[in-house]
């Protein structure tokens, strides 16, 4: 779930541990521990709370001497966040430590085996069976002992181990949960993030299921579960450190969001040559693609939003009957799938642990998977039979921006391309679409230098309870995640409704002052959102409406009116969501709320 770092080298390992612990902080934690080997004992230092405890405690690092050492921040699973269930976790000897990242699924009836045997348990995680296990079968090779260990614990792990009768070596080992080996001049690393390591080196090595690794100071050794040697691709990195820091912003999120226009020119230009999309990435023949019964689209949160967009767009341009579903109710419904299904399943981490656990299901029923994700060699990424990078680069706030739009993009791109070879959408309108779509990063860019007039209206309302969010159709969907944005990182009490539902109940909650914002894009339901707004407004709601720039008649119904330049009606909620974006971070802003790392919420989710 959160971060693992690991160093073996010729330097002091406990500043590159905390130091690549801090660079995972954007995946949210609750609690952070390092420990170090000096050739004579291990030590371990750990803390809940931020990693700036963590320090403190080891004073930077000093405290810790040894140039072999892993790391860990941790976001409870099995029992409370605390200094005790911090990673790493010992053996009563204290010479095997370990890091975890997962969840062990069986541990209960493994703690109940070893403590049998006489072992003791100190903690309440899932993660001591493992360093436990490991004492078990322990007889002098730690690797032995590591594969007797995981083919005994079902779940999903990635793994740092010390052991203290090896002074020349680090171990790993992963299923389930990323993990990756950095490799350089002064020394060798594991870890669970590409950012982590980057400060150090390019040079990476993405671990596949039931890898075992076993790092030296200048080798690096990978084995599979029969301890038989793995050949494995180094890969060079092209991202810049400074893509994994803040760039001047005070907020990730605020540079992730001006980060947006060039996202979309990624995603959507490099597949668009002399006016065709070339979607080389499905990898369905035209015949197939035109026998394709109906699309599922499977995801969980924001990605789910973009989904619902993809429907609207999907049904218009592709004529396909298009069903979004929540990853968490799909893998345990009894959903109609099969072979005429084209399953999408979406993912900014590409490690989401439903959204994977429905794509395995959607793929055990029969249908075609193509994941649309933003982080190369992921888990969803190298699980399904396609799969289109959103190439939005690495995401940091907690709160997505860029990879909520580039999601919403990529189906884009997707829909036009199948409604072309579907014949379903009318040349002209596949020009004029293409033409609109390449305009999307200039438009987004025109709406970013009116941002000083969004943080006006949100300092003004800053000090709201509630906020309801209205739309129809594509709005509608634009709306969910405007109002999740809200909702997550500004802890304002939103909820989204599609407009016409309001008279069936919602318009109950709207009292005086409270806020409506309505995004009301579509030009041919302009007359019935409008509608809406005044039955709210005569119940003394204050409405911002979210509109086309040609729109100035809706200043008579709303309160304030924000504008979006005009664009193909199926590409506004690229659009309309800009500003709610702003409005958000800005509200959360002048909360003083940690806008990168809201409370109780991980970047990636990748427990159930
Ligand atoms: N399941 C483990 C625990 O609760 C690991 C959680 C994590 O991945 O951080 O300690």
């Amino acid at each position: 779930m959160c971060g693992i770092v690991g160093y073996i080298g010729k330097d002091q390992a406990a500043p590159i541990l905390l130091d690549g612990l801090t660079k995972l902080e954007y995946r949210g934690y609750d609690s952070a521990g390092v420990a170090v080997f000096d050739g004579e004992a291990i030590k371990m230092v750990k803390a809940k709370g931020k990693i700036d405890n963590l320090k403190s405690r080891c004073n930077n690092g000093e405290s810790l001497k040894g140039t072999q050492g892993i790391g860990h921040t941790r976001w409870a699973t099995h029992g409370e966040p605390s200094d005790l269930n911090a990673h790493p976790h010992m053996n009563a000897k204290e010479t095997l430590s370990v890091v975890h990242n997962g969840i062990i699924e069986n541990f209960l009836e493994l703690k109940e085996k070893l403590q049998k045997r006489g072992y003791t348990f100190l903690s309440d995680t899932d993660t001591e069976v493992i360093v436990q296990l490991l004492d078990f079968y322990y007889k002098g090779d730690i690797l032995s002992a590591l594969v007797e260990t995981l083919r005994r614990v079902e779940g999903s792990y990635s793994l740092g181990i010390l052991d203290a009768d090896d002074s020349e070596h680090i171990y790993a080992a992963k299923k389930d949960s990323p993990l990756i080996i950095g490799i350089s001049e002064s020394g060798n690393f594991v870890a669970s993030d590409i950012p982590a390591i980057l400060k150090y080196t390019d040079k990476v090595i993405i671990l596949e299921d039931n890898e075992i690794v076993r790092l030296s100071r200048d080798s690096v050794e990978i084995f599979n579960m029969d301890l038989e040697p793995v050949d494995k691709e180094i890969m060079t990195i092209d991202w810049d450190i400074s893509a994994a820091e803040k760039g001047g912003y005070e907020h990730f999120m605020m540079k992730e969001i001006h980060e947006q226009p060039k996202a979309i020119r990624d995603c959507i230009s490099p597949r668009i040559k002399d006016s065709e999309i070339m979607l080389h990435e499905l990898r369905l023949t035209e015949d197939e693609i035109k026998d394709l019964k109906k699309v599922n689209i499977i995801a969980c949160g924001s990605a789910y939003h973009a989904g619902c967009v993809g429907k609207y767009v999907l049904e218009e341009c592709a004529r396909i009957p298009t069903e979004v579903f929540l990853a968490s109710e799909f893998r345990y419904s009894d959903p109609v799938v099969d072979e005429g299904t084209l399953a999408i399943i979406i993912s900014q981490s590409g490690e989401t642990a439903d959204t994977k656990a429905a794509m395995k299901e959607a793929k055990r029923l029969g249908a075609r998977t193509f994941a649309i994700v933003n982080a190369v060699g992921s888990s969803i990424a190298r699980e399904s039979d396609d799969v289109m990078y959103t190439w939005a680069g690495p995401e940091i706030a907690v709160a997505t921006t860029k990879g909520y739009t580039t999601q919403v993009c990529s189906l884009y791109l997707l829909a036009m391309y199948m409604g072309k070879i579907r014949g379903t959408l009318p040349d002209e309108s596949y020009a004029e679409m293409l033409k609109e779509l390449l305009l999307l990063p200039e438009k987004i860019e025109s709406i970013l230098s009116e941002k000083e007039h969004i943080q006006y209206i949100a300092n003004r309302f800053s000090g709201l309870k509630d906020v309801f969010f209205i739309g129809r159709n594509i709005d509608y969907s634009a709306a969910l995640e405007a109002s999740l944005k809200l909702k997550e990182i500004s802890y304002v009490h939103s909820d989204a409704y599609a407009a016409g539902e309001l008279k069936h109940g919602t318009i109950s909650l709207i009292e005086k002052g409270t806020l409506v914002i309505s995004l009301a894009t579509q030009e041919k339901l302009y007359g019935k959102i409008v509608s809406n707004m005044i039955e709210v407004r005569a119940r003394g709601a204050f409405v911002m409406a979210v509109t086309n720039e040609d729109n100035k008649a809706i200043e008579e119904s709303s309160d304030y009116a924000l504008y979006i330049p005009k664009t193909h009606h199926s590409f506004t909620a690229v659009l309309s969501v800009i500003p709610c974006q702003l409005f958000a971070y800005y509200v959360a802003v002048e909360k003083g709320c940690d806008v990168d790392k809201p409370r109780n919420l991980a970047k990636s989710v990748t427990v159930e």
